[in-house]
């Protein structure tokens, strides 16, 4: 537990928000910004509303560094939503949906594909047990493609991609949830990325889908309103009653991250914070075990195993004891987890790797 009795959140999402964010928007929660009401209770259509929402789009695609030429849509749902209105917006009758699978939520996206039209794996790690990210050329694609979908961060495997795939020929998309604003990425190749909030931009509620322009156009209007990115972006994603209040606290975020000097200097931030603990992994001899191939390994996600599922438990009940949160595995592969996400700070990280190295030298 650090010294405002927080205790150090690994949590893999919903996450840890920065505390700066917590208390500004706990200060405005009664009476936002002197209105004698709270933002919780105001009209989405009020002006208050309708600015913040615009603000929050323009901050976070300045903060991506796509200020031009892109939609930044807000929706409700979740990253899981996406799975679905992907493929009903993009993917026509005679196309093919192409997908990478390098974990469970890749692995979702291309089976929710699958029920609305033509799917082809371009490429996949299962073979691998999900250790590494697979290489995609050109030549993995199926005829007539409406998109490749990757998954730049795969949240419960512990991997990421080093680089974006250099595929021209078709759009490219991904599902950037877990990794969202943690690295500077040149994402113009990118025709579609989203994420859900609860991760690296806020609390769950809100998902940014942020598409490019001339992409947009295409997508198909024979799926009902409330389903079509175009009348999202139309309507400035005031459609329907939008998640106000997720919004908000993303907007406190973004704003945040800028204050962090932006994505670069988090990105370094995050890989000092992910070595502190891969470190401990890589010089334990063999009593922690990284189960990502190296060159692939997530700052975001830090997976790891040890000799056995009892040591396991025994490593969780003692770090919750400890004033950690969040360690055990996701539960469909189990072992370990540490989600370092962007408002985890250095000091979790720190206090994480020395408790490692304790628990190391206690039953080594
Ligand atoms: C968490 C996560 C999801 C699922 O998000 P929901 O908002 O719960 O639907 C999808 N993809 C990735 C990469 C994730 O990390």
């Amino acid at each position: 537990m650090n010294k405002r009795n927080r205790r150090y959140n690994f949590n893999p999402g919903p996450a840890a928000l920065p505390l700066e964010v917590l208390e500004e928007a706990q200060g405005q929660l009664v009476d936002y910004e002197g209105k004698g009401i709270s933002l919780l209770e105001m009209s989405h259509r009020s002006r208050t509303v309708e600015e913040l929402n615009h603000e929050t789009q323009i901050l976070l695609l300045t903060l991506l560094g796509l200020p031009q030429g892109y939609e930044a849509i807000f929706m409700g749902g979740g990253a899981s939503t996406q799975f679905a209105l992907l493929p009903m917006n993009f993917l026509k009758p005679h196309q093919t949906a192409n997908y990478v699978l390098t974990g469970s939520f890749a692995e979702k996206a291309y089976k929710e594909a699958s029920y609305l039209g033509s799917t082809h794996v371009a490429a996949s790690s299962k073979d691998h047990k999900w250790r590494c990210i697979p290489a995609i050329t050109e030549e993995s694609l199926s005829g007539d493609p409406a998109y490749l979908h990757i998954t730049m961060n795969n949240t419960i495997e512990g991997s990421r991609y080093t680089s974006i795939p250099e595929v021209t020929s078709t759009p490219l998309v991904a599902d950037m949830t877990s990794e969202i604003l943690s690295r500077k990425l040149d994402l113009n190749p990118f025709s579609m990325i989203y994420a859900g909030a609860q991760k690296n931009l806020g609390p769950a509620g809100v998902t940014v889908a942020i598409i490019r322009e001339s992409w947009l156009e295409l997508a198909s209007d024979r799926i009902p309103e409330i389903m079509r990115y175009a009348a999202f972006a139309t309507n400035k994603s005031l459609l329907n009653t939008p998640p106000v209040h997720a919004i908000y606290m993303m907007n406190l975020v973004l704003k945040w991250v800028e204050k962090q000097a932006g994505v670069e200097q988090l990105e370094k931030y995050n890989l000092v914070k992910s070595g502190l603990i891969y470190d401990v992994i890589d010089g334990s001899g063999g009593f922690y075990q990284g189960i990502i191939d190296a060159k692939d390994r997530s700052p975001m996600n830090i997976t790891w195993r040890m000799a056995n599922e009892d040591l396991e438990r025994q490593f969780i009940a003692e770090s919750e004891v400890h004033g950690f949160e969040g360690l055990a595995g996701h539960r469909s592969v189990g072992g370990l987890r540490a989600s370092a996400y962007n408002a985890v700070p250095h000091e979790a990280c720190q206090a994480l790797a020395e408790f490692m190295l304790d628990f190391a030298r206690r039953h080594g």
